[in-house]
């Protein structure tokens, strides 16, 4: 059935591509963004899409819409994006919750939380299962982002048990892939972008810390599957590619598949990064019959293209 779907975060690295397949499979779009990570040059193909919509404007304000989905996927992800203006990040995921959650009530939308990995903070326990209550270091410089997700699904769950708002969680792990912002400073952007110009590779700390990374595509499929699975399932459950990588494999790793004359360097680690991170998809298998297929050196290869194509002057960093 032909829905009404917003996606908040729309212009972003994972919202243009959800944009874009919502849009291919016929739906009525709505893109919203403030363009504070992103840029307007990752939805311009879909803007002569009869339909597709974009509009500018930030979750942290209410608006008025008419739609039957919510993907809430505005935030700013990457560590340096999310620390830039840390205030208006944690508006972002609480005010900006609060008017969505808000608008899917007065719609009676189906309104699904891109929450993440980052809930359970610097991991006790491993791999991560929903269930484990996380290890967040409340006053450190990554609280913000990780508190503001944390206070969003409790906002999710109790605009649900006390409005009866129909509502999905997600908890997303690592995701790259095509449109990352190649200056968001995330790991596998800035290894990509530093191989190809035979820079030095930066390792924070010694590179023993891990990660576990998912390629993009397989991250809308299944963010699809939860919006729309109808067995009472609302989540969180954990999305994400189970296999875990040290910092220094995936530096190898790029370095061995775009063929860079770059040196690996190290460089401090920055405070509160978390130990290890891998996730425990039982729970996503189990109730969306869902498991990724794209594996590291495919996906990588896919994305190195990508940083192939581009300009990277056509990107700017954020800008309040
Ligand atoms: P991104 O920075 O590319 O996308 C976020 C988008 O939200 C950008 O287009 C940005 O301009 C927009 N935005 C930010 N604040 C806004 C506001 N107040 N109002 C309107 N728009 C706003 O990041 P991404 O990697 O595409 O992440 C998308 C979502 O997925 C985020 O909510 C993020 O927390 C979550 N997530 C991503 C990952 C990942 O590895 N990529 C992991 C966990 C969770
Ligand atoms: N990292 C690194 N070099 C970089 C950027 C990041 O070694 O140039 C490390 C970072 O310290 C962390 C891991 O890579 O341990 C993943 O970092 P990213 O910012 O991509 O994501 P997150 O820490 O949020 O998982």
């Amino acid at each position: 059935m032909i829905q009404r779907i917003l996606v908040t975060g729309g212009a972003g690295f994972l919202g243009s591509h959800l944009c874009e397949r919502l849009v291919a499979d016929g739906h009525d779009v709505i893109c919203l963004d403030n363009f504070f990570t992103s840029q307007k040059t990752n939805v311009v193909h879909l803007l002569d899409k009869p339909n597709f919509e974009l509009i500018r404007h930030d979750i942290t304000l209410p608006i008025h819409l008419e739609v039957d989905q919510i993907y809430n996927m505005a935030c700013p992800a990457a560590p340096g994006h999310y620390q830039f203006n840390p205030i208006k990040t944690i508006k972002t995921s609480t005010m900006g919750s609060i008017n969505m959650l808000g608008l899917a009530k007065r719609c009676g939308a189906t309104i699904l939380q891109a929450s993440t990995s980052e809930v359970y903070g610097d991991p006790e326990v491993h791999p991560q299962v929903e269930s484990y209550r996380g290890s967040v270091n409340p006053i450190g410089i990554r609280a913000c982002y990780d508190e503001g997700k944390r206070v969003a699904e409790t906002l999710f769950m109790d605009y649900h048990r006390s409005n009866k708002v129909d509502v999905r969680i997600v908890r997303i792990f690592n995701t790259y892939g095509p449109r990352m912002h190649p200056f968001d400073g995330r790991v596998v952007s800035n290894f990509i972008r530093q191989a190809l110009s035979n820079e030095d590779i930066t390792i924070f700390g010694d590179g023993q810390q891990t990660r576990s990374f998912c390629y993009r595509d397989d991250l809308v499929d299944v963010i699809i599957r939860m919006m729309n699975n109808d067995s009472g399932f609302i989540g969180p459950v954990n999305i994400g590619n189970p296999d875990e990588f040290t910092i220094r494999q995936l530096a190898e790793l790029v370095i061995e598949l775009s063929g860079s004359t770059g040196k690996l360097v190290q460089r401090p680690l920055p405070s509160d990064d978390p130990t290890r991170r891998r996730p425990d998809i039982s729970l996503a298998k189990e109730k969306l019959d869902w498991s990724p297929n794209i594996a590291l050196r495919e996906g990588l290869t896919k994305t190195i293209e990508w940083f192939q194509s581009i300009n990277t002057d056509d990107y700017r960093p954020p800008t309040p």
